[in-house]
């Protein structure tokens, strides 16, 4: 089989295309023929060496994956073969005490899903899901990690609740434009925040009541709460992390919640505790997707309410030039590969 392989870190260059044996199975996994796998902008620091948990090289990355089952294990009782299935970024054990109470995506002997920059790969039974016939594959592969997450950051951490007010940072992103679409579908009011005036309409266009345009980092935290009254907003939802939580926190109401989804500088934030308590704030952290959330996920896929933003469907073979648009950020919405055979079955760019 073809498959995408990086035998070092390094520049987008670093991918080889090339034959690959074809994946091994256990008995608990299914090998998918990969319809779709997402590029994002965790791949890019996997890539380039930044990120090393559970990664080794050579590789065949790849962690947002669509596709269809094209061998079961035998322990398999979930799927079929040529059932059509999305995946989590990671598989858990089921039994341990955190799979056992609800917490799942904390599991201490979770496997990491990777390896969809082929035409085949192998996953855990336990990270997939069945996919409905009308979601198409290139939309379903950013579904885990991206809508799921938002998810479980706007319904199952912040809670958020009709009449409320929800601030998104980097809205534009892959957990933004689906936690704009879901708070607003929760019945609150949605100010998204963007660095780029050329995306304020984009963002209304997906349902943001209000959109901020944050220049050069400038605070509008006050400026914000003074809008709402002198309070903030009830909740924000960061993708952002370090840059983006000055302001956020700034436009806090007290009570609060702020929920944290992402990280993507690794700068260190500094604040008063007193802050916090003045505020009665609650700081929440966000992790990962569980596998009801991502089939909840899918099902709100199907009805329309969250809906993939994808900016550009690539054949594996320019795998270099999907990293290079995604470390551009250039475009609001996924970038997505396909295998050479899938992209020639009448897809468009
Ligand atoms: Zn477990």
């Amino acid at each position: 089989m073809l498959a995408a392989v990086a035998y070092q870190p390094g520049p987008p260059s670093v991918f080889k295309i090339e034959e690959a044996s074809f994946p091994e199975i256990k008995p608990d996994e299914i090998i998918l023929k990969v319809g779709a796998c997402g590029v994002s902008y965790r791949d890019v620091v996997e890539r380039n060496g930044t990120y090393r948990r559970d990664v080794s090289f050579p590789s065949i990355m790849g962690i947002e994956i669509a596709g269809t089952v094209a061998v079961i294990g035998d322990q398999i009782s979930r799927f079929s073969i040529g059932d059509r299935v999305c995946t989590k970024a990671f598989s858990s054990c089921g039994q341990c005490r955190y799979c056992r109470t609800g917490r799942e995506t904390t599991c201490r002997q979770r496997r990491v899903v990777r390896g969809g920059y082929a035409e085949y790969v192998a996953v855990a039974e336990d990270a997939a899901v069945l996919l409905p016939d009308q979601i198409p594959f290139e939309s379903a592969c950013v579904l885990g990690p991206g809508a799921g997450v938002a998810l479980n950051a706007v319904r199952d951490t912040a809670h958020v609740e009709i009449g409320e007010t929800v601030l998104v940072t980097g809205a534009t992103g892959g957990v933004g434009v689906p936690a704009v679409q879901l708070a607003r579908h929760a019945g609150a009011t949605v100010y998204a925040v963007t660095r780029s005036e050329d995306k304020r309409q984009a963002l209304l266009d997906i349902g943001a009541h209000h959109v901020i345009v944050q220049r050069n980092g400038e605070n509008y935290g006050k400026s914000l709460r003074a809008e709402l009254g002198g309070e903030g907003v009830d909740v924000v939802i960061d993708t952002v992390g370090s840059r983006a939580f000055q302001a956020a926190f700034d436009a806090l109401a007290p009570h609060g919640r702020y929920c944290f989804v992402g990280e993507l500088t690794g700068e260190e934030i500094n604040i008063n505790p007193a802050r916090i308590f003045f505020k009665r704030a609650a700081l929440l952290g966000v992790g990962s997707v569980s596998r009801v959330q991502l089939e909840d996920t899918v099902a709100l896929a199907t009805q329309g309410i969250i809906q993939p933003q994808i900016a550009k469907v690539l054949p594996l073979t320019r795998i270099a030039e999907a990293h290079r648009l995604v470390e551009s950020a250039s475009e609001m919405g996924r970038i997505v590969v396909k295998p050479d055979t899938e992209y020639a079955q009448g897809e468009t760019e």
